[in-house]
């Protein structure tokens, strides 16, 4: 083989010697693809379905891997067994047919000045007119022998009989670009070749040479070379991280400064607290806080106090009890006379909490008022005189559904907002809430100006905002997707809670569970059955509520004798659904047979019971949040959740065994994760983030929080970016993040 690398192969010097000479009109990374001279029209419109329609297009598509090329000399030079590539004139060539149509070998003799290599290919008649004798080809393949003769069988071939004096093809990492059929990786490599050296010296480095330096990263211009045109294994994997540093770096970067303009910009009502009104507060509570609980409380409490907006997000399993976290947090609001929202993204949540919240509240002075969606006339006149009562500062506490967005309450002097399992709510929602709300309510309470300046913004007062979540958020979406909130975490249980047994089976168990669910009903339990949602939008169908009505007669004929049995659905009207819900929290029904409307905060501690019907079509956060409805009773009995499951994909059969296995759900947010991806778990667009084209996490979870700490420290030094160094990052942040920063403040 021949030695390593020559010093050729296109680095930033002969760039610079190649810009100097006559090119007339010096290219730029913002000129259009279509300028290249080495661009046809037709190649043009190819490169545009890939994306790429300027050089800098082109010079950020990135392979997506590396083939080694082998190095290529003589015949002779070739070694058995070992991949080797060589070139030669053709000399003989035959087809030998095995029979079949198509099925055979063609036989080629390759020869150089030394000696000749035997070429085989298996059934590829098609070779006989391609591969012709006097051509002169190149081939890579792994060499063996047949007799005390080198060949290759298969090997990869290119017609060089154009080229007979081009220069032997050195050992070199060969990009493959993402391409398609009719424009190939080879094409796009050729091209990339030809204009990189021609811009690389164009090419700014955002990162301060500083910190650069400091990481021992190579510059900008350097990893895009080496991304396409790496030297070794290395240089490529180094440049891939310099390069997804970058984009990391600049997501944080957005991330921080939007908590900066927060924390020193944005005014918010300082709600103080003290020892009299903690005491005030836990005295409404009819338990002990857990230790964990008391925890988030000083978190949150803590932040209230501020000048500025809190921004949390408080995350705990199902059932860990985060409503009388929010509570104690909307009293210290109230004690300041500012009113508090809480938003719920179910109905049946809001009247649950709606009803919770009353009762640890009987007696008090605190004014407290559910409002909720409805189009009968009745409804909309309730919904004004409540409005109207809101406006006026004489209810403390609003609890509501997304009404209290849609129908444009105003708050006279709106302290704080509270999100409730905000992963059922869309970023565009929350965002429409938390604008609805910063509108209002400028007046303030009783607090003084923090004298932060004065001006558009800083006149406006924002709320405090807090957001709740049974899904907990794996640690790498966390720093990413929610990266501007602090994070509270509830761990454990209230104590007396435990974890219902569960078990999958299949349809044809059915029959034994309804039969073992209703035995133990006749022993004074309850149980639910879920029924799941058949509409593709996840909205519940006219399809879907007689599934539910016609499961419920099947429960009630077959099993239900003695037994009381009931359906409930989200279309029924609010009073119904609300008679039903006290008659089985009264113990006046045994068996409720429901759609997904109980999947949230519904809390019955005498249910102890749950079966899923055709538990496979949900996903595994929302089967926990199903199985976290029970299991909240005292008194020693074991609940049991079963989920009865037909899974027929992989992914559906790795939901069901991890929910069978997993009890805790942290460890069942980061399964989810697993099973379905990245790209998948929020729902990339949902989330509003710019889309990461070269760092992908979990791989450079790393390289993440080294940027976030590096933008951290570039802002608390520049907050405003306006020193020079920071010209480039400050220019690509309005670029690249734009619009989809704008959304990231909304949790
Ligand atoms: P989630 O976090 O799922 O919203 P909840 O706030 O609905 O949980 O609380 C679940 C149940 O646990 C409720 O019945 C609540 O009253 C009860 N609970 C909450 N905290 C405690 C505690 N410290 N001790 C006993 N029970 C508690
Ligand atoms: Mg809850």
């Amino acid at each position: 083989m021949r030695p390593g690398p020559g010093p050729a192969g296109g680095g930033t010097i002969c760039a610079m010697a190649e810009t100097a000479q006559t090119e007339p009109e010096p290219i730029r990374l913002a000129s259009p693809i279509s300028e290249l001279p080495a661009v046809s029209r037709a190649q043009a419109t190819r490169l545009k379905r890939l994306g790429i329609e300027t050089v800098n297009d082109l010079v950020r598509h990135l392979p997506m891997r590396y083939e080694r090329q082998q190095a290529e000399g003589g015949i002779d030079d070739l070694t058995v067994n070992t991949v080797g590539s060589a070139r030669g004139w053709v000399a003989r060539t035959r087809w030998v047919s095995a029979g079949g149509r198509g099925k055979g070998r063609f036989e080629a003799t390759l020869r150089d000045e030394v000696r000749t290599l035997a070429l085989t290919w298996f059934n590829a008649p098609f070779l006989r007119s391609r591969i012709r004798p006097g051509m002169f080809i190149r081939v890579q393949g792994k060499v063996t022998l047949y007799g005390d003769h080198p060949q290759m069988v298969n090997p990869q071939w290119e017609d060089l009989t154009a080229q007979v004096d081009a220069p032997a093809r050195q050992q070199r990492l060969r990009p493959v670009y993402p391409a398609t059929e009719e424009l190939r990786s080879e094409t796009l490599e050729a091209l990339i070749q030809d204009v990189l050296p021609q811009v690389l010296d164009r090419i700014i480095d955002p990162l301060p040479p500083a910190l650069r330096e400091h990481h021992a990263m190579p510059t900008l211009a350097e990893a895009y070379r080496m991304a396409h045109e790496p030297q070794s294994e290395q240089e490529a994997e180094s440049a891939r991280r310099r390069l997804a540093y970058n984009e990391l770096l600049l997501l944080q970067l957005g991330i921080a400064l939007k908590r900066h303009h927060n924390e020193n910009h944005l005014r918010a009502p300082a709600l103080r607290w003290s020892e009299a009104l903690d005491r005030h507060i836990r005295a409404r509570f009819p338990f002990e806080l857990t230790q964990s609980q008391q925890q988030v409380i000083d978190e949150i409490a803590r932040d209230l106090q501020k000048p500025h907006p809190m921004n949390r997000l408080l995350q705990g399993d199902v059932g860990s009890g985060k409503t009388v976290v929010a509570l104690y947090a909307m009293l210290q609001a109230c004690a300041q006379r500012y009113q508090s929202a809480l938003m719920a993204p179910t109905e049946l949540l809001a009247e649950q909490h709606h009803l919770s919240i009353a009762n640890m509240l009987e007696g008090s002075n605190v004014r407290l008022a559910l409002l909720t969606g409805g189009q009968s006339a009745a409804a909309s006149k309730q919904r004004r005189r409540l409005n109207e009562r809101i406006a006026a500062g004489q209810i403390d506490i609003v609890i509501g559904t997304q009404a209290l967005v849609a129908s444009q309450v105003s708050f006279a002097n709106l302290g704080l907002v509270v999100i409730d399992e905000q992963h059922r709510f869309g970023v565009l929602q929350r965002a429409a809430f938390r604008q609805a709300a910063a509108g209002s309510g400028s007046e303030g309470g009783s607090d003084k100006s923090n004298g932060d300046g004065d001006g558009g913004e800083q006149a406006t007062r924002w709320p405090h905002y807090l957001v709740m979540t049974a899904t907990p958020i794996p640690r790498t979406l966390s720093m990413t997707v929610f990266g501007d909130l602090d994070v509270s975490t509830i761990r454990g249980m209230p104590p007396g809670r435990q974890s219902p047994v569960t078990k999958v089976v299949g349809p044809q168990k059915a029959d034994s569970v309804y039969q073992y669910v209703a035995g133990r009903c006749r022993g004074g339990e309850q149980a639910y059955i879920v029924v799941p949602t058949i509409d593709e939008s996840g909205q519940e169908s006219a399809v879907q509520l007689k599934s539910v009505l016609a499961h419920a007669e099947l429960i009630r004929d077959r099993y239900g004798q003695g037994l009381s049995v009931e359906a409930l659905h989200g279309r029924m009207a609010r009073p119904d659904r609300e008679r039903v819900m006290q008659r089985f929290r009264d113990g006046d029904i045994d068996l409720l047979v429901a759609t997904t409307v109980i999947e949230v905060g519904v809390d019955v501690p005498n249910a102890t019971m749950m079966v899923v019907e055709h538990a496979e079509r949900f996903g595994l956060a929302q089967l926990h949040q199903l199985r976290g409805r029970i299991g909240r009773g005292a008194g020693g009995v074991r609940s049991v959740c079963v989920f009865i499951a037909d899974p027929s994909t992989d992914s559906a059969q790795a939901r069901m065994e991890a929910i069978g296995s997993l009890t805790d759900g942290f460890a069942i947010a980061e399964k989810d994760l697993e099973i379905r991806g990245m790209g998948d778990f929020f729902g990339t667009r949902q989330h509003g983030l710019p889309p990461l084209r070269v760092a992908s996490l979990p791989r450079h979870l790393d390289l993440l929080s080294l940027a976030g700490r590096d933008a951290a420290e570039i802002v608390k030094a520049d907050p405003a970016m306006t020193d020079p160094a920071h010209q480039t990052l400050r220019k690509l942040l309005v670029q690249y993040h734009g619009e989809a920063l704008g959304l990231i403040d909304v949790g």
